[in-house]
């Protein structure tokens, strides 16, 4: 899962998920680093790439099922 060359060798960089969910690419040989930090950048990165932020991405904990009347669930189920 590859998307740009390093400027220094050319060698297609590395992509991971900052603990964010940010692409981030690497050189292991040139010790290149690339971090795409607004939501615009990692939109288009994804549209461009097909990167899906791997799947250590962090997601947001499972909700916890209302078994105690909780309210929160709820709440958080509107949000995408
Ligand atoms: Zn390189």
């Amino acid at each position: 899962m590859t998307a740009s060359p390093c400027p220094c060798c050319g060698k297609a960089l590395n992509v991971r998920a900052d603990k964010r969910g940010h692409p981030y690419l690497t050189c292991a040989d040139c010790g290149v680093n690339t971090l795409v930090h607004r939501k615009e950048g990692v939109e288009k990165f994804k549209a461009r790439t097909g990167w899906t932020g791997g799947a250590a991405a962090p997601a947001e904990p499972e909700p916890k099922p209302p078994a105690t009347g909780g309210g929160h669930a709820a709440r958080r189920a509107g949000r995408a």
